[in-house]
């Protein structure tokens, strides 16, 4: 296992929440010392208007500290058996026909080539080994871009991951992750836009009504920037002796971008399937994914489908658009359905909204911000 950080999991791009169903669906114990915040319901603010708590199980989460997290995952690689080296970076690759043959690595400085028998590409958003094979599995609209920090809380901030859509950020949501009881990351998602993402992410804190209650900008810790693919489900792609995982095959759950988990267990299958791709047997790569991931990649795209169509087009203004892509996220109404409340939604936003969160158990808070 090779990466080109001189420390793994360092620098962090990530908002670092981890979803506990898929935790559970991985069979994975994320270590007490990583673990930094624990929230039993998600708080969705749409609009700056309306507020949804939403306890059900696939909301509940945790908020880890990547790079103990990160690490914590290499050092079992490495206690199961693993060669594990930082500060490791593949340039390039050598073919042989489908094959990858020959790597080349930059070893904390020295040029080497080594020659796998099957590869695992975990290798992010911008994969070096797709480059390398001339594949491109998702297009550059297909992924948002990431910016946060790491702010230091003015007051007690609510413990539960706050989630934020609105007309303001356009296709993409804001997010309050806590880190502790007056710690949290504060970022955005933001798709097709070109703007500045600092500039963006300091003046969307200091303008938000609720998020300027707990932050300022002059508390940072640190910042964290990156790209999250969200492609929708692509599958476990293989070329030749290569299987990519994770940001690299777009293995996210496209509609919050929510990739932690899926990259561990798309990842899981992949090094399984490469073992015995290197013992000279077939590999069943893709099928064992399509068993094991599918519904949850499917059903995340499904949702963003849903959510890019609600911000291209139609005859919604910005307060029935979040609160629709509100409704969507919490399934309140599923993707096929939403043709028939796109009318009463344009309507009367707020009370098909009300009539919507009806009977599903969601705690509803209706408040100018
Ligand atoms: C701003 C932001 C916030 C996010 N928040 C969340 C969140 O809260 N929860 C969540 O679940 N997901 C979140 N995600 C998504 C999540 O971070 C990713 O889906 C996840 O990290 C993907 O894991 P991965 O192992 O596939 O890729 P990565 O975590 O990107 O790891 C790829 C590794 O490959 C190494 N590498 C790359 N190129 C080379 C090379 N040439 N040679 C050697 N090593 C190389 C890198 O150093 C890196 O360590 C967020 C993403 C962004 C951008």
């Amino acid at each position: 296992m090779v990466d080109k950080k001189k420390e793994i999991g360092t620098p962090v791009q990530c908002g670092e929440v981890i979803g506990l169903e898929l935790v559970k669906r991985s069979g994975m114990r994320i270590p007490e010392s990583a673990i930094v915040a624990r929230h039993a319901f998600t708080r969705f603010v749409l609009g700056r208007e309306v507020i949804i708590d939403n306890h059900e199980p696939y909301w509940r989460a945790v908020t880890v500290e990547r790079k103990i997290f990160d690490k914590h995952l290499a050092f079992r690689a490495a206690s199961a058996g693993a060669a594990v080296q930082a500060d490791t970076r593949l340039l390039s690759v050598r073919k042989d026909g489908e094959r990858v043959a020959g790597c080349m690595l930059s070893h904390h400085g020295e040029e080497m080539e080594v020659s796998p028998k099957a590869i695992v590409a975990a290798d992010g958003v911008h994969s070096t080994l797709a480059k390398e094979l001339g594949v491109e599995f998702f297009s550059p609209k297909d992924v948002a871009r990431g910016v946060e920090f790491e702010l230091v809380a003015k007051r007690d901030i609510p413990q539960a991951m706050q989630i934020f859509i609105e007309e303001e950020i356009g296709l993409g949501y804001g997010w309050i992750i806590p880190k502790g009881k007056r710690r949290a990351n504060v970022g955005l998602g933001l798709v097709g836009t070109n703007a500045s993402r600092r500039t963006f992410l300091e003046e969307w804190i200091t303008g938000h009504p609720v998020v300027s209650r707990y932050f300022d900008v002059d508390k940072v810790l640190e910042v964290k920037m990156g790209d999250a693919p969200v492609p929708g489900f692509l599958g476990g792609p293989v070329r030749g002796n290569v299987l990519f995982c994770g940001d690299a095959a777009g293995q996210t759950l496209a509609f919050v971008g929510e990739g932690i988990m899926p990259s561990y267990i798309c990842g899981g299958l992949a090094g399984k399937h490469a073992a015995l791709l290197a013992q000279g047997k077939g590999e069943r790569y893709e099928e064992e994914l399509v068993e094991n991931m599918a519904d949850q990649l499917m059903m995340g795209a499904a949702l963003r489908d849903a959510l890019v169509e609600l911000w291209a087009s139609g005859p919604y203004d910005g307060r029935a658009r979040a609160l629709l892509s509100g409704a969507v996220m919490n399934e309140l109404v599923s993707p096929d359905a939403l043709d028939d409340v796109i009318g009463p939604m344009v309507a009367d936003p707020l009370r098909t909204f009300r009539d919507l969160a009806k009977g599903s158990g969601m705690t509803l808070r209706v408040r100018r911000c």
